[in-house]
């Protein structure tokens, strides 16, 4: 199913994102994940994709149609393409029309020092462009920034590249994974005066170490709330207490973005099934 059909019929959608397990080319070792996961039955599952030179996207696919056809579960498929020409992103999309796979999470990808871009996509948005002239039933999702991309010089300017995105046939966006909930608030207003009128899953990272959430931070910008700053500081070395002080902020903020009517939340599960299970038991009546 389109996943911009399953957010005409949902009020509220769940989804969760996971990446392809490291090196094994079997996919056993995720299964127990999916068994978690699959059966909290979310409305889609998207599958990380890597940004080029590497050899695991091929296991992007394979993980997508497991989750498709063992467990009934809609997969979204990230791709990427600052690093790849027009016949490489069209065989692929061959390769996931082959499998029956509708809805992708189209990318420009992060610009990796080592690889030398291909130079046919710079933005998002032209592979957005593209898919639409040349796989036009696909059904096209893009990616989002509440608190502005690292690269934007300012939230403005990547909110017009973002309707560039929209306007050049993004159907339904997910965001960039948030602490602060009022930076989403404020990102769907400026959404709203641009005229963005795209649904929109909003991310979110259950957080369970520390270490974890700096390096994330200092990769994508997101900014830490002073008292969650407070959380992290005081248990920081207690396991237990992490989690059960991480799970509870991140349903705090799903409640919140519930009650706000956010269209979607997007559960950024890092393949922990405890995680996405203590958070679906905690959101059982809400969505
Ligand atoms: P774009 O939309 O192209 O934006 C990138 C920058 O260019 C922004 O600063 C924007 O303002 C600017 N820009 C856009 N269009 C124009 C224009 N026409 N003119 C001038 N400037 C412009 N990375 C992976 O490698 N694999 C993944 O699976 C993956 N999954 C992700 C999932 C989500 C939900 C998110 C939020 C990110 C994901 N990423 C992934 C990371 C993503 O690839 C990076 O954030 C990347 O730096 C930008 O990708 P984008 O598609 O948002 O790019």
């Amino acid at each position: 199913m389109r996943i911009d059909e399953i957010y005409k019929t949902k009020k509220q959608v769940l989804s969760f994102e996971i990446y392809p397990p490291k090196r094994d080319t079997t996919l056993t070792s995720i299964d127990e994940t999916l068994q978690v996961l699959c059966g909290l039955k979310p409305d889609f599952i998207s599958v990380t994709f890597g940004a080029g030179g590497s050899t695991t996207n091929s296991l992007t696919v394979n993980l997508a149609k497991k989750i498709k056809r063992e467990y009934g579960i809609e997969p979204v498929v990230h791709l990427t393409c600052i690093n790849y020409d027009h016949n490489e992103i069209l065989a692929f999309t061959d390769e996931l029309a082959e499998a029956g796979i509708e809805n992708v999470l189209a990318l420009r990808g992060d610009r990796n020092p080592d690889i030398e871009p291909k130079k046919e996509f710079f933005y998002a948005s032209e592979l957005v462009a593209f898919l639409k002239e040349q796989r036009g039933n696909l059904c096209i999702g893009g990616a989002c920034y509440p608190e502005g991309h690292t690269e934007a010089s300012d939230k403005v300017t990547d909110i017009h590249n973002l309707k560039k995105k929209v306007d050049a046939g993004a159907d339904f966006l997910v965001s960039q994974l948030f602490f602060d909930n009022e930076m989403y608030y404020s990102f769907r207003e400026k959404m709203r005066i641009a005229d963005i009128s795209r649904p929109v899953s909003a991310g979110i990272m259950p957080v369970i170490n520390r270490a974890q959430i700096e390096r994330m931070v200092s990769l994508c910008g997101a900014s830490l709330p002073e008292k969650f700053r407070r959380i992290l500081m005081k248990y920081e070395n207690d396991r237990e207490a992490l989690f059960d002080a991480g799970m509870a902020y991140a349903v705090n903020q799903i409640v919140d973005l519930l009650a706000n009517e956010a269209e979607g939340i997007h559960i950024y599960t890092m393949n922990n099934p405890a995680v996405a299970k203590r958070i679906c038991d905690s959101i059982r009546h809400l969505i």
